[in-house]
């Protein structure tokens, strides 16, 4: 059987490796527009600050895809889908290449908010990154200009991130976000403003409830800055634009796939055409778009048991889990993160928070009927293990509690009880002199929790 794969980003190659494990004799072909193998996009920022070249970002070599038998055509561009004959059309190609079963792992593409000429200075002091052309173009501009200022529009991960390696190249930097925090979709309004001090902290300046009206242009029709809608007016000599992706979708709607904002796939990864099938950030699955690093990996695992028949293992979605990759600070968000965002609060639902600032320790934890369904930890590692094993899982207050390093403290006397995951400051930092509702001390307290 010959397997087809378009797309050698993370679902495509990951499609590949799973297909490999699970049988020997599978003729698989990958088919990929970049001229690298697979690479680390996360590592892109670094490639532009000159910490890293592009070999550095490689991370399946020429070796891994022969000892695999998997055989790659980088530099490729499929054109059409011939879904009648089962044949894929190749730019540039006269032969057309047979498949008898196809994974589209297209990917996407960053999407560009409409801003006053945006498109039209693409390329020349506006960019977008998402492959290591965009990485190399961008560090060719920045010397080429003498670039000094840059503005990153997108303060979510993938432009933190950015902003951080622009700082640390020596430029003057500032991210702006359309949301009144930054990381809207990990945060809640408490955590984004703490990280918004640590990121200012570094250097890089914040702008929030930003809309980006237009890219305002010097008489030279160099960059000149942006304009805010609210009158704000930011100075800069190159626009990054990081604010969220688009899946790739046009070669899936040549071959009369379904698509709506992303290819539509049901459980088990397959199109409405026979034999075809998506993965990763192209796929549309239950009205959602994914784009994650974890739900590419789990659709690539379940679309290869399905290529092979097996109808056991269905898709449901991926919890979103991110980790915010600045070094100096600790930042995961999983799962459901602000209930009270829906009106759900009440409903058997629990949220146990404690914000530390003396430490700039933020922990949230957002539990329903006892099952752990999402986690803010902020400035905090050690609880991560443990919330990414219990995820989806009913947790047991006790071992919940030490995980998280939140107590509740109970008064020897009287009986009340002090909840760490409730009120504003640990029990340890309460001063000296409190005092328990009944006049008991701190010493008369005893930890709950801990036998
Ligand atoms: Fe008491």
């Amino acid at each position: 059987m010959r397997i087809v794969i378009i797309g050698n980003g993370i679902a495509g190659t990951f499609t590949a490796k799973n297909l490999r494990a699970l049988d020997k004799d599978l003729e698989i072909i990958i088919y990929a527009q970049e001229n690298y193998p697979y690479y680390s996009r996360i590592k892109l920022p670094e490639l532009i600050n000159e910490k890293l070249n592009f070999n550095d970002l490689i991370i399946f070599k020429d070796d891994w895809y022969k000892s695999n038998n998997i055989k790659s055509f980088l530099n490729k561009k499929v054109e059409k889908i011939d879904h009648i004959n089962k044949k894929l059309i190749i730019k540039g190609e006269t032969e057309k290449v047979p498949y008898d079963k196809l994974v589209l792992a297209t990917g996407s593409m960053p999407s560009i908010p409409s801003i006053k000429n945006a498109n039209q200075m693409l390329g020349n002091g506006v960019f977008t990154l998402r492959n290591i052309d965009n990485a190399i173009e961008i560090q060719e501009f920045i010397k080429n200009n003498s670039i000094k200022k840059v503005v990153i529009i997108g303060g979510g991960l993938l432009g933190l991130e950015l902003a951080k390696q622009i700082k640390d190249y020596n430029l003057n930097t500032t991210v702006v976000e359309f949301f009144p925090r930054l990381l809207p979709r990990q945060l809640d309004i408490d955590c984004g403003g703490m990280l918004r001090e640590i990121i200012e902290n570094l250097g890089i300046k914040v702008e929030l409830n930003a809309t980006t009206e237009e890219i305002l242009l010097n008489d030279n029709n160099s960059i000149k800055g942006i304009k805010i809608k609210d009158g704000r007016q930011i100075e800069a000599d190159m626009i990054l634009i990081q604010a969220g992706i688009t899946p790739t979708i046009d070669l899936a709607k040549s071959a009369e796939l379904n698509t709506n904002r992303g290819i539509i796939v049901n459980e088990y990864l397959e199109t409405n055409q026979k034999d075809i099938y998506a993965v990763g950030d192209c796929i549309e699955y239950n009205n959602q778009i994914w784009g994650i690093i974890p739900a590419c990996i789990d659709q690539a695992n379940i679309v290869a048991s399905s290529i092979l028949g097996n109808k056991n293992v269905k898709y449901k979605g991926t919890i979103p889990k991110n980790t915010l990759k600045i070094i100096g600070i600790d930042l995961t968000s999983i799962g459901i993160f602000d209930p009270e965002d829906k009106d759900l609060i009440g409903a058997g639902w629990q949220i146990l928070k404690n914000i530390d600032e003396k430490s700039n320790c933020y922990k949230k934890i957002i539990l329903k009927d006892n099952k752990l369904k999402g986690a803010i930890l902020f400035g905090e590692k050690n609880a991560i293990p443990y919330i990414n094993k219990n995820i989806e899982k009913e947790v047991e207050d006790k071992e919940l509690r030490k995980a998280i390093n939140l107590y509740e403290w109970i008064c020897q006397i009287c009986g009340n009880i002090y909840d760490e995951a409730k009120e504003e400051i640990l029990f340890k930092d309460l001063p000296k002199d409190w005092k328990c509702v009944c006049g008991a001390s701190k010493s008369e307290y005893k930890n709950k929790n801990l036998n």
